[in-house]
């Protein structure tokens, strides 16, 4: 076999195992030991509370809440129901406490007890509240924590964040340390995924180490702003205070509709839910929780975080450091051009157009991806059941563009393909780190490992095909993965979605060419 098939299939094998990594784990049974979360013990909740839809004020809402009050009176706590008005509406939130032995101050699991009026809301946020309810279950059954937990269900979320905002206006208070942890669904599939942190997030990140798989990055943040959602956590981080926001957004096709049913909910993803939120609770409740919420406490506020996961772990290092990187990224590169120019390897005009050549292929892949998109209409829309078709076409379109990129390239040394691309992501690194620091990681770590992959191949031209190899790993292990998630996104998904897998395609081509320099 030849080596450049040897080493695709590597690298094949590392894009694979990024993604399979990001699968929600198995139910735990209901036969599991008392302290562990189990999604077979929460989903009867699930199926006795989203029979039918019950939006903010409807006497399903009640019955909802009066089921649940009776669920929490059983775990042992006293809850009390608060009612109060926000912007002309009536809402009824629901709060309980567990008081923690030497407490530092409160951790918060919020989610919603109201549905949207189209449908019973069994992922949207029903699956949430049951989460709590058996988290609760297994705190109970653990040694008690240091710090207080209370359980805040939240009313008139879909109405625009009600509940929360009565909570925050009367219920948080100013000077107690408090860390809201909010759950959340926008589908019925997929893992739970730590999509936003508040400002601040180092100690937060301390935290979500000690969930065992967490899954997310500080990119969804920046993903979350552009689109037209917003969730409870935002009331709370409007007010300064610190918190986090776990999702799971797969199947969207039935998110806010009928079909948000108890069938259709995964147990997969409960479990993901709720075994994050065991864990975030049982670390953060043990913790000193003053440091983590300086508007409480008067402490100085903490380091912005960017974090994701490599190769299995969890990295983070401080957002100031995502510009460097990125400008190292690039200066790399550029040190491996200029070695490659002196050994006469490959010549700079070849270098601006591959860069060019390799913008305008990213391009393409968008506007080809667009259109696909405009031309099938709204069903082919990231909402719409029969996606499959538009995800294959997606990739297809990206990898024609990719292959025309490589054959239009063919005559020229190796060594500028890879440089090509690698200059488009640098430039992305750049432009990233500046306006989201967050998201920079997904370009710059590409950039800066095809960089020092191209430095070696030059050095070592027998090893060429290795170095490259190697140097792709970043590209198969943060962004080849990245790619379908895009399929998620509302609006231009598919345009969006070609040129990711564009964009992931391009580096690979110097490898597919065998790694001649
Ligand atoms: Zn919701």
């Amino acid at each position: 076999m030849p080596a450049r098939l040897v080493a695709l299939l590597l690298l094949a094998v590392v894009a694979g195992g990024a993604l399979w990594s990001d699968r929600p784990p198995a139910p735990v049974p209901a036969s599991a030991p008392a302290t562990e979360f189990s999604a077979e013990r929460a989903l009867p909740i699930v199926a006795d509370l989203a029979r039918a839809p019950h939006p903010v004020g409807s006497p399903a809402a009640a019955r909802v809440r009066d089921d649940v009050v009776g669920r929490l009176r059983a775990l042992g706590l006293a809850p009390r129901t608060e009612t109060s008005v926000v912007g002309g509406t009536a809402v009824t939130n629901l709060v309980a406490t567990l008081p923690g032995s030497a407490p530092t101050g409160t951790v918060v699991l919020a989610a919603h007890t109201d549905s949207v009026p189209a449908g019973p809301g069994a992922a949207d946020d029903t699956a949430s509240v049951a989460a709590i309810l058996e988290t609760v279950r297994a705190l109970r059954a653990g040694p008690p924590l240091r710090d207080d937990v209370e359980v805040l269900l939240t009313d008139g979320e879909e109405a625009g964040l009600l509940g929360a905002r009565a909570w925050v206006r009367d219920g948080l208070p100013a000077a107690r340390p408090t860390v809201v942890l909010n759950h959340e669904a926008r589908g019925v599939a997929g893992p739970s995924l730590v999509f936003r942190t508040s400002p601040g997030n180092a100690g937060l990140l301390r935290a979500i180490a000690a969930v065992p798989h967490p899954r997310g990055d500080s990119s969804l943040d920046a993903v979350f702003r552009l689109l037209p959602h917003d969730t409870d956590l935002s009331a709370v981080l409007a007010a300064g205070r610190p918190g986090i926001d776990s999702a799971f957004i797969e199947r969207p096709s039935e998110y806010h509709t009928a079909g948000d049913t108890p069938a259709a909910l995964s147990a997969a993803s409960v479990q993901s839910q709720g075994s994050t939120m065991l864990a975030l609770a049982r670390t953060l409740g043990d913790a000193d929780l003053r440091p983590l919420d300086p508007a409480a406490s008067g402490l100085p506020a903490q380091p912005d975080e960017v974090w994701f996961r490599l190769l299995g772990v969890l990295v983070t290092y401080p957002q100031a450091w995502a510009l460097p990187i990125a400008v190292a990224a690039a200066l790399v590169l550029v040190g491996a051009v200029v070695l490659a120019r002196r050994r006469g390897l490959l010549r700079l005009r070849d270098v601006v157009t591959a860069t060019a050549t390799a913008t305008g292929a990213l391009l393409a892949a968008a506007g080809l991806g667009a259109a696909l998109g405009a031309a099938a209409g709204p069903d082919a829309g990231p909402f719409s059941r029969g996606l499959l078709p538009y995800e294959v076409a997606d990739v297809a379109l990206a990898v024609v563009v990719v292959l025309a990129w490589a054959l239009a390239l063919r005559r020229r040394p190796g060594a500028t393909t890879t440089a090509g691309a690698a200059a488009l992501l640098a430039a992305i690194g750049v432009a990233t780190a500046v306006v989201v620091p967050g998201a920079s990681f997904l370009f710059a770590l590409p950039a800066l490992g095809l960089g020092l992959g191209l430095t070696v191949a030059v050095l070592r031209p027998r090893a060429a095909l290795t170095a490259l190899a190697v140097g792709t790993v970043p590209v198969a292990a943060l962004l080849l993965p990245y790619a379908p998630r895009v399929f998620l996104v509302d609006g231009a998904a598919h345009g969006l979605a070609a040129a990711a897998f564009a964009l992931a395609g391009l580096p690979l081509v110097a490898v597919a060419a065998g790694g001649r320099v």
